[in-house]
């Protein structure tokens, strides 16, 4: 076999190897992809119930700033009554303190009603943090393991520049392109086996004078289907 296929021979392992480290290290980066969106996905959950609880908070303060102003209301009301000398002045005031005390009665039950949205809502935040928290301690953990092979799958990936790069040193420029060209073309499959002549690539026959040639020439065969290179097995 020439010297030049066994080159390509080993670079072709070589880079087939390559392609699975590269996509190992894929899986790895859109497995960490899919993790951050998990914990994005809480994290907005337990935002938005916390922005509900500021929200149910301001406004139970304006209803109690309400309620202090109807007290007073009534309470100034009440206190005018023992000095009030006519019947109907009377009467009067006590529908001021009646209608004070109708608000008051209404008001406290719209605080009562913010308190049950509010206890809901505490509770339910109260989940989604325990549930975030978890999360984010689980995808730290797997993260730190993504990163430990991620680092390995880079050094890998780094040894095998280093081996491709002394290999295809000793290729001279043209085939190198060609082999290149192929492999991207071809799916990772440029230098194939012929037997009982035929291109193991893609199945079809050979000439004849071709599949003679693999025997003897020095420079290496194509296939005429292909453009696979071609290389015959040892015996
Ligand atoms: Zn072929």
């Amino acid at each position: 076999m020439p010297e030049q296929l066994q080159v390509l021979k080993a670079l072709q392992t070589l880079d087939r190897e390559r392609r699975e480290l590269i996509q190992q290290r894929e899986q790895l980066d859109e497995e960490q992809g899919r993790l951050q969106v998990e914990v994005d996905r809480v994290q907005a959950m337990v935002d938005s119930l916390t922005s509900a609880i500021e929200a149910r908070q301001e406004e139970r303060r304006e209803l109690l700033g309400k309620l202090e102003h109807e007290r007073g209301l009534a309470s100034r009301a009440e206190g005018r009554l023992p000095q009030i000398k006519t019947q109907r002045e009377y009467l009067a005031v006590l529908k001021e303190v009646d209608a004070a005390k109708k608000q008051i009665k209404e008001l406290n039950d719209q605080v009562a009603a913010k308190d049950r949205d509010l206890e809901a809502l505490t509770a339910d935040k109260g989940e989604k943090d325990a549930e975030l928290a978890a999360l984010s301690e689980q995808t730290a953990a797997r993260q730190a393991e993504i990163s430990a092979v991620a680092v390995g799958l880079d050094a890998g990936l780094a040894d095998h520049g280093r081996q491709r790069d002394s290999l295809t040193g000793r290729l001279p420029v043209a085939l190198r392109k060609r082999y290149d060209m192929l492999l991207d073309r071809r799916n990772g499959l440029a230098v194939v086996e012929a037997r009982d002549g035929a291109c193991l690539g893609c199945h079809m026959h050979l000439p004849p004078q071709l599949f003679n040639r693999l025997y003897v020439a020095k420079e290496v065969q194509s296939c005429p289907h292909c453009n696979r290179l071609l290389y015959l097995a040892a015996e």
